[in-house]
């Protein structure tokens, strides 16, 4: 059984190791054994599955994905916690413990590795720095992904699930939205964690889509437009694009693609859903050039 969880067991290990967090790591540990017990219930990790833990801090969360995981591999950058990792997770014969930047690491070899190449899921508790990095890197890298269950900055969890008609609703909604299903499963307050976050968290689950919700000719081009619109949202479309040094079309092949739409001349980018982005880039006459997907969402 776990023996982490809660916060006297958490600085019996920080204390007994002289560990010191490193802000730069985005360090700060879960101590609430019902968020983590609501984590691996939400991500539905069954025996069956592999695992990927990104930044498994002391271990908390690790020793719960190792009770209901076939495997875990844990990706953890800080050197000074892998002595405390060895110690804290030596009960278990099923964790993979690799030391690096999981930005360098090639989660596709991975999952061949560890998991034939089936599904994965992915696990977190976040370094809130590299957020968007991780999740939008997983997605566009055609890592196999079951799903992804992670804990994020409540307002970026908010930005992800939403949809037009709200002050969140920008790219990185429609980006994570074009991959995965998002659902907001806790919110979780600053006093469960080691040390406190400065702001409110929450626990998000992104389902992959088996195909993309929508057909659209070249992703780049989708991706050039949605950021080119929020880029400047409180402008027109027709004015975010052609103002955009990225979008490489003059007005008038802007607004006959409007018109082409039947949206109005005046209408604003943000009230665009994600199938009306797809809409416009096909619309728009084939140009060369543009990189055939990355959402760029940083
Ligand atoms: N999973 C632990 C928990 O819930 O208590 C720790 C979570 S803490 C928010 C984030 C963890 O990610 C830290 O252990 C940190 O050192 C690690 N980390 C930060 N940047 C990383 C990176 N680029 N690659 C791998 N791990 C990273």
């Amino acid at each position: 059984m776990p023996t982490l969880g809660n916060p006297q067991h958490t600085i019996e290990i920080i204390q007994k190791h002289k560990f010191t967090f490193q802000k730069k790591f985005g360090q700060n540990f879960l101590i609430d054994t019902h968020v983590l017990d609501k984590i691996i219930q939400a991500a539905g990790v069954t025996k069956e599955d592999m695992v990927l833990e990104i930044g498994p801090g002391i271990g908390t969360m690790t020793q719960y994905l190792a009770e209901a995981a076939g495997r875990v591999v844990a990706v953890e950058i800080d050197g000074s916690l892998i002595p405390i990792l060895q110690e804290t997770l030596a009960g278990y014969d099923n964790i993979t413990l690799i030391h690096d930047d999981i930005l360098k690491v090639d989660i596709r070899a991975l999952a061949h590795r560890y998991n034939g190449g089936r599904p994965i899921k992915v696990v977190a508790n976040l370094p809130y720095y590299i957020t968007t990095p991780i999740i939008m890197g997983l997605f566009e890298s055609h890592v196999p992904v079951d799903n992804i269950t992670v804990m994020v900055q409540k307002e970026v969890a908010d930005r992800m699930q939403e949809g037009p008609g709200s002050k969140d609703y920008g790219a990185l909604s429609l980006a994570v939205q074009y991959y995965a299903q998002p659902y907001i499963v806790a919110n979780v307050p600053p006093n469960c964690f080691i040390p406190r976050p400065r702001v409110g968290s929450a626990v998000i689950r992104l389902t992959r889509h088996p195909a993309p919700p929508v057909q659209v000719q070249n992703p780049g081009l989708m991706f050039t437009l949605i950021r080119a619109s929020f880029n400047q949202r409180r402008k027109t479309l027709q004015n975010g694009l052609t103002n955009s040094p990225e979008v490489p079309y003059s007005r008038e092949q802007i607004a006959a693609a409007i018109e082409q739409m039947h949206l109005p001349p005046a209408v604003r980018g943000e009230t665009l859903t994600l199938e009306q982005f797809a809409q416009l880039a096909n619309v728009l006459p084939e140009i060369p050039g543009i990189p055939p997907l990355h959402a760029c969402i940083q």
